[in-house]
């Protein structure tokens, strides 16, 4: 028997691949995880993930097609500076930019900014883009995000969202405005009938092995058990989706690794329903100090306009809600996706408390090595968490039914 922990994206596809017996343990009431949505004043909300990337996955958006029928969305993503909407990524639309901004980027860019790609997240980007595009967007947009300096970032773990252009593309695009969606997922799918609907049709084959509401508490490897708060499960093989840094602290003995040294970012989404759509972009980047927020976007369901603004918060502190209303209001306002308050009809708050990883010189030097030890106990560690990873749901699919599969070989 095998026991999967989480019914989230991951888990789900591991079971979708996993041959023989096996649960699937879910702390929470019902399956989806971050891939999931909630209801709040009668509108639904995705918790986290909201666009599928199949772009270098055929497969994967095949295997997911087979439940249920995906739109696609060419990206229309846009950088808001100095009340300008510049197409996204900005390295390919510099056009965007007035003169005195545009010419020292292209300038240093042409000339090969920077000299060679350094170990830290800093002197990669002034490696490739120059001090000045790294001044005006890459260094204020990245520290309000991940709430921490560059320099205290490593490169090169970002799975191509910052794409590098081709000297000849910067040039085009400092030339001319153009609309195209370049580099990192130029096209978005979501799910007919939003992403519960797929996720309720992704999890009906499984609904005879998931145990909602039985959350793992304590993994014993030597006798290869869980325990839970109702009992405990013998497994073979553990295909847990939980945070790493959890599993971690949740195995005894403890493994020798210092969890506290992984670090993630918490995030606050207020998600709100707007009276009409007055912008047509998917993503509002927000690089300026200004904005509370990095991130805006529009819900890409038809009928209701609701959008989610996205903020890094501390982990702990409880939520103030005025607060969150005011930010939204004027981020809203200012970026007129709104014209007054009235227009803002409905708003409601989520708390994401582990939602991106943070890559600084730790992570090399514990988690690669963390999730060996885990495999060499027949503890399987993915999903975006569960590998302290940067990945996107079709890469969990893609991940969880790789494992499965070496499972079943096995
Ligand atoms: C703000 C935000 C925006 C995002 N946008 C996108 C996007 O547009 N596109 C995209 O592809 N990805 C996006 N992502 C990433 C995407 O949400 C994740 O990659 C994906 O949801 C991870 O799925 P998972 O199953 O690995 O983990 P989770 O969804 O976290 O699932 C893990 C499951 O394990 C359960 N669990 C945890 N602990 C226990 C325990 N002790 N016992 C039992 N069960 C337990 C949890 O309840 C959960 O259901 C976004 C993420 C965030 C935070």
């Amino acid at each position: 028997m095998n026991v999967i922990i989480g019914a989230g994206i991951s888990g789900l596809s591991a079971g979708q691949a996993l041959q023989g017996d096996f649960v699937i343990l879910e702390k929470s009431a019902a399956a989806g995880g971050l891939s999931g949505q909630y209801r709040a004043g009668g509108f639904a909300f995705d918790y986290g993930g909201h666009y599928f990337h199949f772009q270098d996955k055929p497969e994967i958006r095949r295997h997911v097609e087979a439940f249920r029928a995906f739109r696609g969305f060419r990206r229309n993503s846009k950088v808001f500076l100095q009340r300008r909407f510049i197409p996204y990524s900005l390295q390919y639309h510099l056009a965007g930019l007035p003169a005195r901004q545009r010419h020292p980027i292209l300038a240093e860019i042409l000339a090969g900014a920077g000299g060679p790609p350094g170990q830290d997240l800093e002197r990669f980007l002034l490696a490739h883009f120059g001090p000045t595009l790294v001044r005006l967007f890459f260094a204020p947009y990245l520290e309000k995000f991940y709430g921490r300096p560059l320099t205290a970032m490593i490169a090169g773990m970002d799975k191509g969202s910052i794409p590098i252009p081709r000297k000849e593309d910067v040039l085009a695009g400092a030339l001319r405005r153009r609309s195209c969606a370049e580099g990192y997922n130029p096209v978005f799918y979501y799910p007919s009938g939003a992403l519960q609907a797929f996720i309720d049709d992704y999890s009906r084959p499984l609904a005879g092995r998931i145990r909602c509401q039985e959350e793992v508490l304590a993994i014993e490897p030597a006798r290869k058990q869980v325990i839970t708060r109702t009992g405990s499960y013998r497994y073979d093989s553990l295909i847990s989706t939980m945070p790493l840094k959890q599993l971690l602290g949740i195995m005894a003995p403890p493994p020798p690794f210092p969890r506290q040294r992984l670090r993630h970012l918490s995030t606050l989404v207020v998600n709100a329903v707007l009276a009409r759509r007055r912008r047509r972009f998917h993503w509002l980047y927000l690089p300026e100090a200004h904005f509370p927020f990095y991130r805006v976007g529009y819900y890409p369901a038809a009928g209701t306009v609701s959008v989610y603004l996205e903020k890094t918060i501390a982990a702990d502190p409880p939520l103030d809600s005025r607060q969150a209303r005011r930010e939204a209001l004027s981020t809203l306002r200012e970026t007129g996706m709104i014209a007054g308050a009235e227009e803002l009809l409905f708003l409601d708050l989520k708390r994401i408390p582990v939602s991106y990883i943070v890559f600084d010189s730790d992570w090399p030097r514990l988690v690669p090595a963390a999730l060996a030890y885990l495999r060499s106990r027949d503890i399987h560690s993915i999903g975006r968490y569960g590998s302290w990873n940067y990945t996107s749901m079709a890469d969990d699919i893609r991940q969880a039914r790789e494992t499965a599969g070496r499972l079943n070989g096995a």
